[in-house]
């Protein structure tokens, strides 16, 4: 339930709106491709990121036959003039919702938003919608506001009343220009912001006004489940900086979200197991990246989990997640 993909062709839209760092890619000769961050190389990438029949094969090597799939988060142009963040996420939907359409027992699609605006975002939520997205992406901040931020509110709401499944993915990770050395944004930064967005969602009261609201958080929840004995006792001994917006405990939570599997250790997959249930944890790969589970499931499947809990991972749980049947695929 967690893989991210791109368009094969991306317009230049630094050039068409004359700035930014907006992604375009370069093709180079040996079929890889340059991702282009304004002038800037950002990564180099492979066919298997758009490749739509190469990625059913590779997924097929791990006995998996469904994908869903999402943008790359530097895609998400949260700092780009409204008008522009809707055009690009326009471009990727339509891109998802193709592709899904064309291949429905190999592509379920999550939808990119332009978060920087709200009526923007809804709009384009219910356009995402119509044409099969099951769901969002979204990043652990938007332009550095925490998803509790009032104004974002409008957003989960029209979620949970259309049915469209959040998953929260860590992206524009705090710290990053102070630890550049060791990959440490990706290392360091992105569990911590995946604990923030979660803290922010749980202590903001989101969670708890929307009942309903299908959310999922990536890489297992990143440090919020690991540390989580500490920020309920942080909510326990100092209430009047935690539990100023929602008194509930965010222990009683658990189970009410959904996470990722991507833990890379199996003695933490059963320790989140433990917390969440088997069902609100789904098979997640980060497929094609090279920190992604990309022998997909295999340290699960070989594991001694139950097959009742491994059917909960390898399906059960994302079906509930995204709300569908698993006879849409056989
Ligand atoms: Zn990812």
């Amino acid at each position: 339930m967690h893989t991210h993909i791109i368009p094969k062709n991306l317009p230049k839209w630094a050039t068409e709106f004359g700035y930014g760092n907006f992604i375009h890619l370069e093709h180079n000769d040996n079929g890889t491709a340059d991702m282009m961050q304004g002038g800037q190389f950002f990564r180099r990438i492979e066919e298997n990121c758009w490749g739509e029949e190469m990625r059913i094969k590779e997924y097929e090597q791990f006995y998996t036959q469904v994908q869903v799939v999402c943008t790359i988060p530097v895609l998400f142009a949260y700092w780009a003039k409204p008008d522009h963040g809707l055009k690009v996420s326009q471009f990727l939907n339509d891109h998802i919702a193709e592709l899904s359409a064309r291949y429905p027992k190999n592509y379920l699609g999550l939808a990119t938003l332009p978060m920087q605006d709200t009526k923007l975002a809804i709009q384009e939520l219910e356009r995402a919608k119509n044409s099969g997205h099951l769901g969002i992406q979204i990043g652990s901040n938007i332009n550095g506001k925490n998803l509790n931020e009032e104004e974002l509110f409008p957003i989960f709401e029209a979620c949970a009343d259309l049915g469209m499944a959040v998953m929260v993915h860590p992206w524009e990770m705090m710290g990053e220009n102070d630890m550049k050395k060791y990959w440490l944004p990706w290392l360091v930064g992105m569990p911590a912001e995946t604990s923030r967005a979660a803290c922010s969602m749980i202590f903001g009261g989101i969670l708890e006004r929307l009942p309903n609201l299908r959310v999922c958080f990536s890489h297992a929840g990143g440090s919020f489940l690991p540390t989580l004995g500490r920020i309920e006792h942080g909510f326990n001994c100092r209430p009047d900086l935690v539990a100023i917006d929602n008194k509930r405990n965010p222990r009683e939570y658990l189970g009410k979200f959904w996470i990722d599997s991507i833990t890379h250790d199996i003695d933490m997959l059963e320790y989140v197991l433990k917390m969440q249930g088997s069902k609100r944890v789904c098979l997640g790969s980060d497929y094609p990246f090279p920190l992604g589970d990309l022998e997909i499931g295999k340290f699960i499947e070989d594991s001694d989990l139950s097959q009742s809990v491994k059917e909960d991972i390898f399906a059960n749980a994302t079906l509930e997640w995204l709300e569908i049947e698993a006879g849409r695929f056989t």
